[in-house]
């Protein structure tokens, strides 16, 4: 496809998520809305009024519209299951599905990746196995912070699975709110993992949060280990030199395995994801080659696109 940027590059946001309101339990959205906190003198957070949060209704056009005003050519969408933690109105699989359909609209947009709790046993390495099949899905989200290690032995059975498939992980490092727990999603139990699938590619997410120095050490010592630097961006506006420091940080130390990402729609209201991508291209936090790769070179390495 056509470029659609100044660079001459494809950017690809490699984590955002999409969902109906209906898909998301009370939880969870009590979760992503306690980052909003600041806001909250501005609008009145409940998570039982359906129109509180903008945010409610993430469908394919939403997201369209963010990559047109971002230039974001192709986006990795993340359905996340936290219903092993507290029930959503609908259950995981309609989830799932309506994730891949809404992405089949766009097919040369959106990646969808399964999104599964290893938690569930033998239903979770089915639900892999249709959304393999049926949508040829390229990889799994994960969410350790639901309560599992992804060292520990029973979920060893759903990684080999991930491995036989072929799917690329990307999984939430670094912090965690509400009923879920921020122990389970240190980085460095991922290590395990990477040493016994070294063909399984591992993007720990949002740097690994307060933890990137042990993602930075992951990554230069594994080479199916990346991340992704979504999330970054909510050190702006009030703070964009941390912003400006945590890439150039990442471009000297691991060029080739840092990815653009945004963590579409959590930051739309304090900064939304087109000024995001503006920011990450625009600013000289290191020389055009190595924005390129941060921007979608990296990532379509990891997908082999
Ligand atoms: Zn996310």
């Amino acid at each position: 496809m056509s470029p659609l940027n100044s660079l001459g590059i494809m950017i690809i946001d490699s984590h955002v998520h999409i969902w109906l309101r209906d898909h998301l339990p009370d939880a969870m959205v009590r979760m992503y809305l306690e980052p909003l906190a600041a806001l909250q003198g501005l609008m009145d957070w409940e998570v039982g009024k359906e129109t509180a949060w903008p945010e409610y209704t993430v469908d394919a056009e939403k997201i369209l519209e963010t990559m047109e005003a971002g230039q974001i050519d192709k986006a990795v969408v993340l359905p996340l299951d936290f219903n092993m933690v507290e029930s959503a109105r609908i259950g995981i699989f309609e989830y799932n599905t309506w994730t891949f359909e809404t992405c089949a609209q766009l097919p040369d947009l959106l990646i969808p990746f399964v999104g599964v709790d290893p938690q569930r046993g033998e239903a979770a390495l089915e639900l892999l196995d249709h959304f393999v099949s049926r949508y040829q899905a390229k990889g799994v989200k994960l969410y350790p912070s639901t309560g599992w290690y992804p060292n520990e032995e029973r979920v060893r059975r759903f990684l080999d699975h991930v491995d036989d498939l072929g799917l690329t992980i990307i999984t939430h490092a670094g912090a965690a709110w509400g009923s879920l727990d921020e122990r389970y999603s240190e980085p460095s139990f991922w290590t395990e993992v990477l040493e016994r699938y070294p063909d399984t590619k591992v993007v720990l997410a949002h740097l690994g949060g307060r933890w990137r120095q042990q993602t930075y050490q992951m990554c230069r010592e594994y080479p199916n280990c990346f991340t992704d630097c979504s999330a970054l961006q909510g050190w702006l506006p009030s703070d964009p030199d941390t912003a400006l420091s945590r890439l150039r940080e990442l471009a000297e130390t691991i060029p080739d395995k840092a990815c653009f990402g945004s963590d579409f729609p959590l930051f739309e209201l304090s900064y939304p994801t087109s000024s995001w991508a503006h920011f990450v291209r625009s600013q000289p936090w290191a020389d055009e080659e190595t924005r390129a790769k941060v921007l979608g070179g990296n990532m379509r390495r990891v997908l082999e696109i």
